[in-house]
């Protein structure tokens, strides 16, 4: 298990306070590992602005054969670092490795193709006398931060897009979970140029934010949640800088009363339970026609009702621990002052009583009223509720009226309706008839408070990609 961090092209030890590392399914210590001292975070910062001058000038071919490389040492090493994010973050086995590393793998493969497609409009005479010619140019040393719930992935969508666009990069982990992350610094160290890719350990508002706020650090990306977006945002906005966000979720399952009911129930099985709920765009607040609302709540409950939980290689276990005690605390904050105003239908307590793990049994919350605060805070555990509606302008209303714009679904048989309400929500991505399926060539995208911009996808290089005029006199 590697511990050190990747600093300039070195692997060392962190030189700041020794943080502990929780097994979510025990609550017993994994590892314990030293954070960056201040000095180590000025050194990769230095060594990622170093290295932007070689790297920004290699080629798209270059770039690519660079991401394929790493393609192929993670999937050769996917059973190892699998079991690390299976261990840190509580997934199930083999979920981990199965669900999580194809899309992980598959991201770098993607942006070895994208590299190579990067491209300004053509060139032209706009004055005459003059030629004129668009550039699109790396936009410089990049800060990552990346979130706990799925580290080696969130990692993956942090490294591969500013790598194929030409930026050298400083990546935070989760404090919590950088066990896969640290091993892939350990992977990469001999692969990668010295100085491209820095992997350092922290905290946020220490580590994180002294990074961020880095005058070496030309962009800022994050995933994680609003309050770390908005601590971005005011970093930039002290020095003016390049920021990417990609935050939180609360995403609307529509169902209307021509939907395929045993298909919702089954989606949110094993959509809204998968990783324990802590996904930004699980299927969460669902959103029922009055005439099949009864149904679709016994339909739901039924199906919830028979998920296993347990520790990640327990036989059997489809739902695992939440990532830590305070997360689940949070999780249950929102469960407690939910009773009473709406019913809990099944879940609603810890479980898997002796383990001293972190579980939180999987939840359905009905009655719920559209603006409730189990309705449209986002919870990121395993919690979902059921609102009813009784018509469609006021489903498109309700969804839209909060301040998340990530994921949402629409569940229908009529193909002109699918059409209205999906134009009509204002959510970065919108599946009909199914809800949590990603590609690495389609857009993972933010409206509203849910950040700004994308992951994945060509379009996730405009983050890292600065368009330049340059115009010849003649
Ligand atoms: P978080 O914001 O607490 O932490 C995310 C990262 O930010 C961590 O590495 C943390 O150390 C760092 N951080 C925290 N404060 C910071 C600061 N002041 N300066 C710099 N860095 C700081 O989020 P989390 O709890 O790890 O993850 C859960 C959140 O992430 C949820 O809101 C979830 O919806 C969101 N998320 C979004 C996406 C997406 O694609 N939109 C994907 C996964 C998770």
């Amino acid at each position: 298990m590697n511990t050190k961090q990747l600093i300039n092209g070195e692997l060392v030890d962190g030189a700041g306070e020794a943080l502990s590392i929780l097994d979510p399914s025990t609550g017993g210590e994994i590892v314990t590992i030293a954070e960056a001292s201040d000095e180590q975070v000025d050194a990769a910062v230095a060594a990622s602005e170093e290295a932007f001058e070689t790297y920004s000038r290699t080629t798209p071919a270059e770039r690519s054969a660079l991401l394929l490389q790493i393609a192929q040492i993670l999937e050769d090493n996917s059973q190892e670092l699998a079991e690390l994010e299976s261990q840190d973050v509580g997934k199930p086995w083999p979920s981990a490795h199965d669900d999580e590393m194809p899309l992980t793998i598959d991201t770098f493969r993607f942006f070895a193709g994208a590299a190579r497609t990067m491209s300004g409009s053509a060139a032209g005479e706009y004055v005459e006398g003059h030629t004129s010619m668009i550039r699109r140019d790396p936009v410089g040393p990049v800060a990552a931060i990346a979130p706990w719930n799925y580290p080696l992935m969130m990692a993956a969508w942090k490294l591969a897009a500013p790598l194929a666009a030409g930026c050298s990069l400083v990546l935070k982990p989760s404090e919590l979970t950088p066990l896969s992350t640290l091993r892939t610094a350990e992977l990469l160290a001999d692969v990668v140029p010295k100085g491209v890719v820095n992997i350092i350990n922290g905290r946020g508002p220490s580590i994180g934010d002294r990074l961020i706020n880095a005058p070496g650090m030309e962009a800022i990306t994050v995933t994680g949640s609003p309050a770390t977006g908005m601590a971005a945002m005011r970093a930039a906005s002290e020095q003016i800088k390049h920021v990417h966000l990609e935050l939180g979720g609360k995403a609307p399952v529509i169902v209307f009363d021509d939907a395929d009911l045993d298909a919702v129930a089954e989606t949110i099985r094993y959509g809204s339970y998968f990783n324990a709920g802590q996904d930004c765009a699980q299927p969460c607040r669902v959103m029922v026609h009055d005439s099949v609302y009864d149904k679709l709540v016994a339909l739901t409950e039924e199906q919830v009702k028979q998920i296993q939980i347990g520790a990640p290689k327990a036989e059997g276990t489809e739902m695992g621990p939440i990532v830590s005690e305070a997360q689940r605390q949070r999780v249950a904050g929102f469960v407690e002052r939910a009773r009473g105003k709406s019913e809990v239908v099944c879940g609603g307590a810890g479980g898997e009583g002796d383990s001293g793990g972190f579980f939180y049994q999987p939840t359905l919350i009905a009655n719920v009223d559209n603006d409730a605060e189990i309705a449209c805070s986002e919870v990121f555990g395993p919690v979902v509720t059921l609102s009813r509606f009784s018509d469609e302008a006021e489903a498109i209303k309700a969804a839209n009226a909060g301040s998340y714009g990530l994921a949402s679904s629409v569940f229908t048989a009529d193909v002109g309706r699918a059409m209205r309400v999906t134009s009509a929500l204002r959510y970065g991505f919108t599946w009909v008839n199914t809800h949590g399926v990603a590609s690495p060539e389609m857009p993972w995208a933010a409206m509203k408070g849910s950040g700004t911009g994308c992951d994945m996808s060509v379009y996730a290089l405009d983050a890292y990609t600065s368009i330049r005029h340059v115009m010849i006199a003649h």
